[in-house]
């Protein structure tokens, strides 16, 4: 059986909601590494209630320092194509002083793991959340375009840096199997603890709507499978009919049926809720917008002939051979390369880089 807590909230008190988490679902924090990941979608304020509210972040930050952690680290990986933006999206927000100096571009260093073969062989997690002892989810309650909802398991597509992301999304080509994806990314690390920000929830065509939704509350489980089964019912969806949950449900990442959650607090389905239009052909219906995404998620790693000394590390390092020296220059393949960024990573000069 597994619990969801839902515990009224504002953004002034959310501490409290944040201490009966802790109570409910003890983490040995003492003396580990703890690794927190709020939902940071993009460059914004806090006002247009795209990612994670600040205050939620300081309230576990603030928590976590009182349990004698032995390192925290707060990061997130913003944007489907960006690397330049990580620290800008966190200074905008206000999640950069939320973080109290804890905060780490998570896009610097990668842990390259074999992937689903349907996908691509293998892609590169952030390694901060690869070495979390402890890893801490911070997601959003919101409406999205192709997977209805974005909550604790699709919070986790942001362990993948930059333009990863968009190559999947282009890779995956239909919103059905956009919901194996991200099923497949969460279960590379699957979090510990999930803490929601549903005070202001996000209503409409999601991810970055307009249209907000006071909810007043904060969410918390141990469980993801749970924690969007119960986000989906309060949307008024049954979450039996979204692919990712039955996906997830099936590989034994938890359960959503109500007979194996229970609820600590009162769930209530918001009335009027608006879902996205279209669960996902809005999107991936649209020509022009599908040809914006193939455009974008064609990022190809490029080298600088004024840094590059030809040493060949990228070649030897490339897990798809993508890469041939041509008049003392690595050159790409573009049909071959997965941008999973191991040549950006291995280049002893900084020459690689990916454009
Ligand atoms: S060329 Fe670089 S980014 Fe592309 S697959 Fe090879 S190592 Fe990865
Ligand atoms: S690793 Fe860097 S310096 Fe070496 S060949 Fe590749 S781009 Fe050039």
């Amino acid at each position: 059986m597994h619990r969801v807590l839902i515990h009224p909230a504002s953004y002034e008190n959310c501490r409290v909601a944040v201490d009966r988490a802790f109570e409910l679902f003890p983490q040995n924090i003492s003396g580990k590494k703890i690794v927190i990941k709020p939902n940071v979608l993009r460059t914004s304020t806090a006002e247009e209630h795209i990612v994670t509210n600040p205050a939620l972040l300081r309230a576990v930050v603030e928590k976590v320092e009182e349990m004698s952690p032995a390192e925290i680290v707060v990061g997130d990986n913003p944007g489907l194509f960006n690397y330049g933006d990580n620290e800008n999206s966190f200074e905008k927000t206000g999640l950069m002083a939320a973080a109290k100096g804890y905060y780490k571009n998570l896009g610097n260093t990668l842990h390259h793991l074999p992937f689903h073969p349907d996908f691509m062989p293998e892609v590169g997690v952030s390694k901060e959340i690869m070495d979390a002892d402890i890893l801490i989810s911070l997601p959003k309650f919101k409406t999205h375009g192709l997977t209805v909802m974005t909550g604790a398991i699709k919070n986790s597509y942001g362990i993948l840096p930059g333009a990863q992301k968009a190559r999947l999304h282009q890779i995956a080509g239909t919103p059905e199997r956009f919901h194996e994806v991200i099923v497949e990314v969460f279960r590379l690390r699957v979090p510990d603890f999930f803490i929601m920000d549903a005070v202001v929830g996000m209503e409409g065509n999601g991810p970055a709507s307009p249209e907000l939704r006071e909810i007043g509350l904060i969410l918390a489980s141990d469980n993801a499978v749970a924690l969007d089964g119960v986000v989906a019912r309060m949307m008024g969806v049954d979450p039996g009919r979204l692919r990712f949950l039955q996906k997830a449900k099936a590989m034994g990442l938890g359960d959503f049926a109500s007979h194996m959650v229970q609820i600590e607090g009162e769930m209530r389905i918001l009335p009027d809720f608006k879902l996205p239009p279209l669960g996902g052909e809005a999107i991936t219906g649209n020509p022009a917008i599908r040809e914006l995404m193939n455009a974008r998620s064609r990022v190809r790693p490029q080298a600088d002939p004024e840094l590059c000394t030809a040493c060949g590390s990228c070649i030897d390092h490339c897990p798809v051979s993508a890469l041939a020296m041509r008049e003392n220059l690595p050159v790409v393949d573009a049909g071959i390369c997965i941008t999973c960024f191991c040549c950006q990573e291995i280049c002893p000069e900084k020459a690689m880089s990916l454009k």
